[in-house]
Formats: structure tokens, sequence, C-alpha cells
């Protein structure tokens, strides 16, 4: 089977965004509002001939600020445990939040090798917020565009040189 490859983060930080833009699907359902119901989606993806699948996790239905949690860390940690990889992402714009650091702890403790994928990183001004997340204490922190399709080559080649 090939290498799987989870996205991983707290709701409406892009996670669907990039995953539509890397598989070429709409499969990952973009919403501008957190908490559409969406279950995990895989799909095939390929860079420089090195090929893996890709898992979105996805948003959840919630009332409470701890359903979103529960849910959240339930979905995560099913990828994680399956996954060879973990793009964890985040929003570049809003800074780190404590459902960041929850995630952060879980990633901690499974692991696994992990890129910190700082999203919403459209424009330089929003490129000195990138440092900010190795705060996290994960591994290596990229600065990436979905929307705007930047930094996503240099993504790629982090990806398939850890898989
Ligand atoms: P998810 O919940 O993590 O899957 O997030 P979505 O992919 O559904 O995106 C949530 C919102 O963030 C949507 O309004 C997207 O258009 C927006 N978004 C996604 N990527 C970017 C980006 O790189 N820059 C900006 N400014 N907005 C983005
Ligand atoms: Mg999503």
């Amino acid at each position: 089977a090939k290498p799987l490859v989870a996205i991983v983060g707290r709701p409406n930080v892009g996670k669907s965004t990039f995953f539509n833009r890397i598989t070429g699907t709409k499969l990952a359902i973009v919403e501008d509002t957190p908490g559409v119901t969406r279950d995990r989606i895989y799909a095939d993806a390929e860079w420089l001939g090195k090929e893996f699948t890709l898992v979105d996790t996805g948003g959840v239905d919630m009332d409470t600020e701890d359903v979103l949690l529960r849910q959240m860390r339930m979905q995560a940690e099913l990828a994680i445990e399956a996954s060879q990889l973990i793009l964890f992402f985040v929003d570049g714009k809003t800074g780190i939040t404590s459902e960041d650091y929850e995630v952060a702890k879980m990633l901690r403790k499974s692991g696994k090798p992990v890129i910190v994928v700082v999203n919403k990183t459209d424009n330089k001004n929003d490129e000195q917020n990138i440092y900010d997340f190795y705060e996290l204490g994960l591994g290596e922190v990229i600065g990436i565009s979905s929307s705007q399709g930047l930094g996503l080559g240099d993504l790629l080649d982090l990806v398939i040189s850890g898989l």
C-alpha cells in the first residue's frame, strides 16, 4: 500500500482547501464556517513520481466546544495511528490557539513525524508569523497558502523526503 499522510488540525485552518488542491478533487468540502459534518476522506496523490495517500481529517458537528474537542481528537487519533507522516495544519493569521496546543500534545504522544504547516501565509507580511509556531514544540515549520497556491511545492518536497 502507498504511505499514508494525514492532514490534522482544528477546524477552519484550511485542511480541506489544501487537500483539494493537492488531490484535484472536490471531495473534501470547503466551508466558511467550521462545524460541517465530514468523514475522513482519502485520496491518492503524487509528487515527483512518489505516490502517497492523503487523508483529510474532516470537521465535526459541534454544539459545544467540548464535543468539538472530543470529536476532533478522535478523528485525528485514528488518522495518526494509521499514518507514516502527519501534516499538522495551523492558521498563520490567527496564531496559536489552545486547540492547537491540544493537538500538539496528542501528536507528541504519537511519536510520529510531524510537519507543522502554517497555512494562510498569503503574503510577505504573514511570513513573519511562521516562526511563532516553533512554540508548539514539534518538527519542521513551513508556511504555505492553500488558497493562493504558495509554498505547496516546497511542502511536497518535504513530504516525500519524509516517506
Ligand atoms: P478546514 O476546516 O481546516 O478543512 O478548513 P477549510 O479548507 O474548509 O477552509 C476554511 C476557510 O479558510 C475557508 O474559508 C477557506 O477559503 C479559507 N482558507 C483556506 N486556505 C486559505 C489560505 O491559504 N489563505 C486564506 N486567507 N484563507 C484560506
Ligand atoms: Mg475540512
